[in-house]
């Protein structure tokens, strides 16, 4: 007997958006493990998708279900799996390897490196996501997340992006054949990732800038301060005259997507810093910067600019200790990243509307 469950789907085709009735998956490989999702995170890519400006359903069907920021239990698992048993609570990576045999980084289990662009994604590329009360995965590409992280897990799959940026960042500085003084660092934007990107600083021990839109005294510069880092609203610091008031930055997390700003910020490092870039800007934007000066810089003061995208295990695993280390160090704030925790029938109404940090669809396990 087929049991049946809802799911949120989008038909690019009929530039629709809708819940479906699917039937429930059913184990089937050795490696495969059956989950009941629990929590679903909403972010920019899923709100690009329900505009039809990205995405794409897997080979043969005219659907992606969405979401791709999971939190699952699981539930069921096949008779190879070795590292998962039902009850322990995963999160599922995103990004999956394309299958050519000369691709070495989705060979090596990177395919967030990935260099043929054949790769899928969960709930994003050619593969559904998890906006659905159970799903399939391999034991593969879960990771298992401690039982205290739960009220929070559904922040891993968007810290897991912050974290590989950091540890690139990192390794990028770790080139520097001296011993560093104090870091300064800066976090470009206030949404989710540079919130988390913030936090990611504070708990390396950078003395950390946020700069971005939203007012000084707004709910974001308040959850800043509570980090224990500095908020500097754009509406009243012009990016070209920040570092006046706060001086230069070792290490720059960029989490915009707006060509001029990310353009502009290489001009705000210290000698020998990094400027990592997360945001996807629309392709074709101008930006009106001083190109030669940029690129004096980056050259006579030994500065790297690079970009970052998704995340392996490792990575995976380190915003796991992230984590747990923000729920020591700002628990609260940590909590507050989350806003509004909805069913999934209100799954579609909270992507179009914008209000607060991280939205949330919760997804109740069924009773068998
Ligand atoms: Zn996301
Ligand atoms: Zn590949």
């Amino acid at each position: 007997m087929n049991r049946r469950m809802q799911a949120l789907a989008v038909f690019p085709a009929k530039k629709s958006v809708q819940l479906v009735d699917i039937p429930e998956p059913q184990l089937q490989d050795a490696t495969g493990v059956l989950l009941g999702v629990r929590e679903v995170g909403l972010c920019g890519t899923d709100r690009e998708i329900i505009s039809f400006e990205h995405g794409s359903p897997p080979p043969g069907s005219d659907r992606l279900i969405l979401g791709h920021e999971s939190l699952a239990e699981v539930v069921e698992v096949g008779p190879s799996v070795r590292r998962l048993s039902p009850g322990d609570l995963v999160v599922a990576m995103v990004r999956r390897p394309c299958p050519h045999p000369e691709c070495r980084p989705c060979r090596a289990g990177r395919s967030d490196f990935c260099v043929t662009g054949h790769f899928t994604e969960r709930g994003i590329k050619e593969a559904d996501g998890f906006l659905t009360e159970y799903a399939l995965d391999d034991e593969e590409y879960l990771v298992k997340v401690p039982k205290p992280l739960v009220d929070v897990a559904v922040l891993l799959e968007p810290l897991s992006v912050v974290a590989k940026a950091v540890v690139q960042a990192r390794a990028i500085l770790d080139r520097l054949p001296y011993e560093p003084g104090p870091q300064r660092g800066l976090v470009l934007g206030a949404g989710p990732i540079g919130l988390l990107g913030a936090m990611a600083l504070i708990a390396h021990g950078y003395e950390t800038v946020v700069y971005s839109r939203e007012p000084e005294g707004g709910d974001k510069s308040k959850l800043v301060h509570s980090l224990g880092a500095s908020y500097v609203s754009a509406a009243s610091q012009p990016l070209e005259t920040l570092t006046e008031t706060t001086g230069e930055f070792d290490l720059i997390l960029e989490a915009v997507g707006f060509a001029p700003v990310m353009m502009a910020a290489s001009r705000l490092l210290r000698a020998n810093g990094v400027v990592a870039l997360t945001g996807i800007p629309a392709e074709g934007a101008a930006a009106d910067i001083d190109v030669g000066g940029a690129l004096r810089d980056l050259v006579l003061k030994n500065q790297v600019v690079f970009g970052t995208v998704n995340a392996g295990r490792s990575d995976f695993l380190s915003a796991i200790q992230q984590l747990e280390q923000f729920m020591t160090l700002f628990p609260e704030s940590t909590r507050k990243l989350i806003t509004h925790r909805r069913p999934l029938s209100e799954a579609a109404r909270m992507l179009t509307q914008r209000d607060g940090i991280k939205n949330v669809v919760q997804l109740g396990l069924r009773e068998a």
